[in-house]
């Protein structure tokens, strides 16, 4: 997808952000501005707000969200999730994975420019905190090049000072979806000496997004990402990305006063394309591993072909079909098969969640204990139950006999209480008239009732002296 007038394509032989002799090149972007830029201010101040205000939200006294990897309790939208749910959460990764896939090869990679917190974070955070403090591109360039100074150290002082309290305040919010909002207040006011490992963890997750934000930047996307390396197998000639139309800008050319340029494309060959764009990409050299969509370019270009009385849009997003023979988006078996596939991922899994039983009970015979043989002719099996309550809901669990004939005889107490997000463990036997045994072990069937709320059935087996 080369659209360089020369078809060279030495470009592609290292990323933007380092030269020949493998030294990086800081990127100085010139402060974008237009239509879309507004529009991602905007989607960013939400997002901002979702990502800073979600900790925050309880639903019946529980996180809204809660991801402790570490004691492995999950809660999302408010329902908790166990280990014994993996099987759920492997099917959410699928659909979302599948979901990517779709996404980006119809849409590109619209996400990295306009959701990603990495971009939200350092487009919309950081580099507008750097453009405030020290201005726009090229003051930066002349800062960085002066010799130090007071004003110097003030600017920088200031920047890195802001960079590190933003960079804390994200590490506490990612801090806050692990543990909670109310373990993340109790390590910031109890005495430091109580929550060592917690406020380790702080201090880490701070210098992380503070070495990311300050100095890491755009490279993250291009080097380190895994969405962003695997662009070459999502993408393909049909899909929407952000784009230069060579047909309208080539042979590009300066306009100068008094000089023919009717031979020439649209494009003025201004570069501020080039000077908007965070990661350091020309975008006329067609699609590229770097581009995060962000669409500063676009806004940019755009400015340039209202002042000169061309139309807008000379880079736009549309496909390199659409530039190259004016086809619009075509729906090819690829994005079919996709979109097929995520509708069976998300219709399954909408089914298990909609079916999901709030308990999970495992029933097991309780090892090393045969079969015992009672007055009256029954035989007496010995079972060990263990009941996960996966809701906020406090459970009264009793177990009846659904299948043979027979009763079942808790050890300890009739019910089996099983706080909400909590688990419980009993022993019973389950009594069964000889009459009722034929043959080999036999499978029993139990009913795991909440009232007269049958929540599960479960099979086990029962060993007889007929075996
Ligand atoms: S901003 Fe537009 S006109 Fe200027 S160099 Fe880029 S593509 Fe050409
Ligand atoms: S080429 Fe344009 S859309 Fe792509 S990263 Fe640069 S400025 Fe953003």
């Amino acid at each position: 997808m080369n659209a360089r007038a020369d078809h060279s394509e030495n470009f592609r032989d290292r990323v933007a952000t380092i030269d020949a002799s493998g030294k990086r090149i800081w990127i100085y972007p010139k402060k974008p501005s237009g239509v879309l830029y507004n529009a991602r201010t905007v989607v960013s101040i939400i997002l901002l707000a979702v990502l800073f205000g979600a900790p925050f939200i309880k639903i019946h006294g529980q996180p809204f969200i809660l991801l402790n990897v570490v004691e492995r309790k999950f809660i999302l939208f408010g329902i908790p999730f166990w280990p014994q749910d993996m099987h759920l959460f492997a099917l959410a990764v699928l659909a979302v994975i599948v979901f990517i896939i779709l996404f980006t090869s119809v849409l590109g990679r619209i996400w990295c420019g306009w959701a990603c917190p990495q971009t939200v974070f350092m487009e919309m955070v950081f580099r507008r905190i750097e453009y405030w403090i020290e201005g726009d591109a090229h003051k930066q360039r002349q800062l960085d090049r002066a010799p130090w100074s007071k004003e110097k150290i003030f600017k920088k002082f200031l920047k890195h000072s802001l960079f590190f309290g933003i960079s804390f305040l994200i590490g506490n919010t990612l801090l806050a979806y692990i543990i909670g909002i109310d373990q993340l207040w109790e390590i910031v006011t109890d005495p430091p000496q109580e929550h060592i490992a917690g406020l380790s963890m702080m201090l880490l997750f701070s210098g992380i997004f503070y070495g990311i934000y300050a100095r890491f930047r755009e490279q993250v996307c291009t080097m380190v990402c895994p969405y962003g390396r695997l662009q070459g197998v999502l993408l393909d000639a049909n899909t929407i990305v952000v784009a230069y139309d060579y047909h309208r800008g080539e042979p590009r050319g300066k306009l100068r006063k008094g000089q023919d340029t009717t031979h020439l494309g649209d494009c003025i060959d201004c570069r501020l394309c080039v000077q908007v764009c965070p990661t350091g990409i020309d975008i006329r050299n067609g699609t590229q591993l770097e581009c995060i969509n962000c669409t500063a370019c676009i806004d940019a270009c755009n400015r340039v072909m209202e002042k000169i009385n061309r139309p807008r849009g000379l880079i736009r997003f549309t496909s390199m079909d659409a530039i190259e023979r004016g086809e619009g988006l075509k729906i090819t078996s690829r994005i079919i098969a996709y979109s097929v596939l995520f509708v069976v991922v998300t219709g399954l899994l909408t089914y298990l969640l909609l079916t999901r039983s709030p308990v999970e009970t495992a029933i097991l015979r309780t090892p090393g204990v045969l079969y015992q043989e009672l007055e009256g002719g029954r035989i007496q099996n010995l079972y060990n139950v263990r009941v996960v309550n996966k809701s906020f809901r406090d459970y009264n669990i009793q177990l009846k006999l659904l299948k043979p004939r027979g009763e079942i005889y808790m050890v300890a107490g009739q019910n089996i209480r099983v706080p909400g997000d909590g688990m419980a463990e009993s022993a019973f036997f389950i009594r069964i008239p000889r009459s009722e045994i034929s043959g080999d072990k036999i499978t029993v069937v139990i009913g795991v009732f909440h009232g007269s709320e049958l929540l599960e059935k479960i099979t086990s087996r029962f060993v007889s002296p007929e075996d």
